[in-house]
C-alpha cells in the first residue's frame, strides 16, 4: 500500500485547485463544481502546490484537445507525488472514455468524476479525504459507488443535464457571466463526438435561466452570453418546437443593465423568428454562425444541408434584418474527399462573406464518429497550406473592417486592464465576443472599472484589435 506524505487522517487542509480545459460550457460545469465545494466548506486557491485536492475539468472533443488534457493531468500528477494532494479528473475526458479505459492509462489519478457526479462532488471528496487505506483499497475497486458514480454507464449514458443553483461565475468579475441553456445535441454532424460525450438536447427550463440571468446581473453581470451546443435548436425537447427566439424576448424584457449575446448558432436553425428576436436593442448585433464548410459535397459527409450560395443568402438575410451585425464563423479543412475545388468553393466564399472574426479548424480523425470509416483525407501538407491562405486572407479582411471603425463611438463593456498592452484596458462592443474575438485596447483612464460600461471613441487600430479613448 503506497503512502503519499498526506498529513495524518483528518487533518487536511480543505483546499483546492480547479483547471478548467475546453469551451464555455466547460467553464459552466467548472462554476457548478465551485459552488458545490464553496457550500461545503472548500476554499479555492489558484496555487496547485497550495491544494490538497486537485481536480482538472478536461475537454476531449478532438485529439489536441485529448493531448493537452492528458497533458496537463501527468504534470498535476507529478505535483501530487511532492505534495500529496489528491487528484480528480472530470469532464469530457471521463464521459468519452470512461473509468475503466483512463484507471489503465492515468493510474496516479485518485477519481474520475463523470457528469452524474458533480453534484456530489463534496461528498466525494469528502471520502477520498478520509483516512487513506480505506479508500486505496475498497474505494477505487467499486469506481465511487457511494458518489452515485457507476462507472460501467458512463461510456454509454449520457449525463443528465447538470441542475442545481451556480453562485459563482468565474468571468462575473470582467462584467460577462456565461449562461448554459442547454446540455447535448441532438444533430448529427458526421465528424463530431459531442452527441457521444454530452448525450442528447437536454433544454433547461426557461424559467431556471431566467432566475439564473436575474442573480448574476443583480450581482453586476452586464453581458450574459447564452451558450449551449446549438443555441437555435434550445427548447425542441422540453417545448416540442425550437423556443431560441422566445426565450431571448423572456430574457430581453428583466430588469438589469445586461447585454445578451447568443453563441453556437448552427446555420440551418437560425430561422426568422430568432433574427426578429434578435432585433432587440439589448441583444448584440452578433451571429456565431459555424458553417464548417461552403462545398455541397462536403457539407452533405459532414451530414449537414446548404452551399456558399444559401450561406450567402442566409448571411444577406440577417444583414437585411438585424442591420449592422459582426459575423464569426467556424470553417474546418481537410474533411475527407475535399479537394482542390472544394477548397477554392471555401476560399471564395470567406473572400465574400468578409467575416468579422473567423476560426479555422483542421479534421480531426476520431474514432466512435460515422466520419471516421471515410478515407481520402488531402495530405497534411496541403491543408496547412490552405489554412495558412485562409488566414492570410481573413486577417486582411478584420483589417480592413477595423480601419472601417475609426472615427466610431462604441459602448464597451470594459473586463479589466490590459496584460498585453501596458497603459491600455480592455473592453468589447456589440461586435467582440469574449476571449475568442479582438479586443478594444481603451487608453487608460482614472474613472475605468472592470465590468463597466463605457463610451469609447475609437482614434485607431491595432492589427485587426481598435484602440479608443474614452468619452466624457
Ligand atoms: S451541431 Fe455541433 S455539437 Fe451538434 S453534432 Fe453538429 S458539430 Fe457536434
Amino acid at each position: 500500500m503506497r503512502s503519499i506524505g498526506a498529513p495524518g487522517p483528518g487533518k487536511h487542509k480543505r483546499i483546492y485547485y480547479l483547471l478548467t480545459l475546453g469551451c464555455p460550457k466547460n467553464e459552466v460545469d467548472s462554476d457548478l463544481i465551485e459552488t458545490r465545494l464553496a457550500e461545503a466548506g472548500w476554499r479555492k486557491t489558484v496555487s496547485p502546490r497550495e491544494a490538497s485536492m486537485i481536480i482538472v475539468n478536461t475537454c476531449a472533443f478532438i485529439a489536441p484537445a485529448l493531448e493537452e488534457s492528458i497533458e496537463e493531468v501527468l504534470q498535476l500528477a507529478d505535483l501530487r507525488a511532492e505534495t500529496g494532494a489528491k487528484l480528480v479528473v472530470a469532464g469530457c475526458m471521463v464521459a468519452r472514455y470512461g473509468e475503466r479505459d483512463l484507471r489503465k492509462l492515468l493510474p496516479e489519478v485518485d477519481a474520475f468524476l463523470a457528469f452524474k457526479g458533480y453534484e456530489r462532488i463534496a461528498d466525494l471528496i469528502e471520502h477520498l479525504t478520509r483516512a487513506e487505506d480505506e479508500i486505496d483499497e475498497g474505494w477505487k475497486k467499486r469506481g465511487f459507488a457511494i458518489a452515485g458514480y457507476v462507472p460501467e454507464s458512463i461510456k454509454d449514458g449520457p449525463a443528465d443535464r447538470l441542475r442545481g443553483k451556480r453562485l459563482f461565475s468565474g468571468t462575473l468579475d470582467k462584467g460577462y457571466v456565461y449562461v448554459k441553456i442547454a446540455e447535448g445535441c441532438s444533430r448529427r454532424c458526421s465528424f463530431c463526438t459531442i452527441p457521444r460525450i454530452r448525450g442528447p438536447l437536454r433544454s433547461r427550463p426557461m424559467e431556471e435561466i431566467r432566475e439564473e440571468v436575474r442573480f448574476f446581473a443583480e450581482r453586476g453581470a452586464r453581458e450574459m452570453v447564452l451558450v449551449a451546443q446549438d443555441c437555435t435548436q434550445y427548447g425542441r425537447d422540453v417545448y416540442g418546437r425550437p423556443h431560441l427566439a422566445r426565450l431571448i424576448e423572456d430574457l430581453t424584457c428583466l430588469e438589469g443593465e445586461f447585454r445578451l449575446r447568443v453563441m453556437y448558432l448552427h446555420p440551418e436553425g437560425l430561422s426568422e423568428d430568432i433574427m426578429q428576436a434578435m432585433k432587440s436593442p439589448r441583444v448584440c448585433n452578433y451571429l456565431d454562425l459555424p458553417f464548417q464548410h461552403a462545398d455541397a459535397e462536403i457539407l452533405r459527409a459532414m451530414g449537414r444541408r446548404g452551399d456558399a450560395r444559401s450561406h450567402l443568402e442566409l448571411l444577406e438575410r440577417a444583414r437585411k434584418c438585424l442591420g449592422e451585425v459582426a459575423v464569426r464563423a467556424t470553417l474546418m479543412l481537410g474533411f475527407p474527399g475535399e479537394d482542390h475545388g472544394a477548397y477554392a468553393r471555401l476560399r471564395g466564399f470567406v473572400q465574400e462573406a468578409r467575416f468579422d472574426w473567423l476560426a479555422l479548424f483542421v479534421y480531426s480523425h476520431e474514432e466512435g464518429t460515422p466520419a471516421f470509416s471515410l478515407q481520402n483525407s488531402a495530405w497534411k501538407g496541403t491543408v496547412r497550406a490552405w489554412v495558412e491562405e485562409l488566414s492570410e486572407i481573413q486577417d486582411e479582411i478584420m483589417r480592413q473592417k477595423a480601419s472601417e471603425l475609426v472615427g466610431r463611438e462604441l459602448q464597451v463593456l470594459v473586463e479589466g486592464i490590459s496584460a498585453e498592452a501596458p497603459g491600455f484596458w480592455e473592453a468589447r462592443s456589440w461586435r467582440e465576443a469574449p476571449e475568442v474575438d479582438g479586443v478594444i485596447f481603451v487608453h487608460d483612464s482614472q474613472s475605468l472599472r472592470p465590468g463597466t460600461c463605457r463610451k469609447v471613441s475609437i482614434v485607431s487600430t491595432e492589427g485587426i484589435d481598435l484602440v479608443g479613448v474614452v468619452k466624457g
